[in-house]
């Protein structure tokens, strides 16, 4: 039987508008929707008359002038980043620019290691953290205060920002309510991502707001359901290694039946990432690295 996500795709905002959501959590979203980043980025302002701002967005001058437009005002004291892809990180560099406000991240894309050209996508290779915040951080400006949760895995320097007093993590793309998150190796990791997962059920938060899409109510529900879906998609990865099936591509096809072409890249990826894993876990064994091109085979059951 096959694990039931309970997928929250409904999803209320306008364009350019920064517009409230929650005691002391604007938004406003982007205008690039996308496959990967459903109706656009969602960039978070906590608190108010001095702010923080979660995630600036994608390199679009005029998001981040209606987002200043909606703080007019106000000042931007701190701007955080929970992950460099480019649709989260990129802005951060012309807000500074008008606001002077430092930023804070974990660290540069992969730790600064450039993966092998073509493989590695999707990055802010030119994002560089003022301010570095590690697993357990705390960040405070006037009325309000984030602890750093780090949780690698959908990218390495990967962080959620628990907002103090309210119970509201900044989920960014760790979980995710309209969709699975893309694990895609080298810079993504299934063995940290599972790890990241098991260690938001060992939290109290209470509602999780994601980057792109609407927040999420039950957010130990969802994780589990994350959880279950990824042993579930091992176990399909376990089942084409014992029919003999050992290219990721067709593997990728016996798993992915009915999915959209332009998706089959990411779910690649997703079924690299996997078996990754089982080689780490002397599961499975690669002829050579474990790349997107080797041929694998069980170990064990
Ligand atoms: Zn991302």
């Amino acid at each position: 039987m096959a694990v039931e996500i309970p997928f929250r795709r409904e999803f209320t905002f306008e364009y350019g508008r920064l517009e409230p959501v929650a005691p002391g959590v604007r938004r406003i979203v982007a205008r690039n929707p996308g496959p990967f980043t459903f109706r656009g980025t969602g960039t978070y302002v906590v608190g108010s008359g001095e702010v923080a701002v979660i995630d600036p967005g994608p390199d679009l001058a005029e998001h981040v002038e209606a987002l200043l437009a909606g703080l007019s005002g106000e000042r931007v004291t701190h701007i955080l980043i929970t992950h460099t892809h480019r649709d989260h990180s990129p802005a951060a560099a012309a807000l500074k620019t008008e606001t002077g406000a430092p930023t804070w991240g974990f660290g540069p894309h992969a730790g600064g290691k450039r993966g092998e050209p073509g493989v590695e996508e999707g990055g802010d290779w030119d994002f560089v953290p003022d301010m570095i915040a590690r697993d357990g951080d705390w960040i405070a400006g006037k009325g309000w205060r984030f602890e750093a949760v780090h949780t690698p895995g959908h990218t390495s320097n990967h962080l959620c920002f628990a907002l103090a007093d309210s119970s509201i993590l900044f989920s960014g793309d760790h979980v995710m309510g309209w969709s699975t998150s893309v694990i895609s190796p080298p810079d993504g990791d299934m063995t940290a991502y599972m790890a990241s997962l098991d260690k938001l059920l060992g939290r109290r938060d209470a509602v999780y707001w994601p980057t792109h899409g609407p927040a999420i109510t039950e957010p130990q529900t969802h994780v589990r359901a994350f959880i279950a879906h990824r042993g579930e998609r091992e176990t399909g990865v376990l089942e084409s290694l014992a029919a003999g099936i050992g290219d990721l591509d067709k593997i990728v096809k016996r798993l992915y039946l009915g999915l959209e072409p332009g998706l089959w890249r990411a779910a690649g990826r997703s079924v690299h990432a996997h078996l990754i894993d089982l080689v780490s876990r002397g599961i499975v064994a690669s002829e050579g690295p474990p790349t997107l091109d080797t041929r694998y085979r069980l170990l064990r059951s």
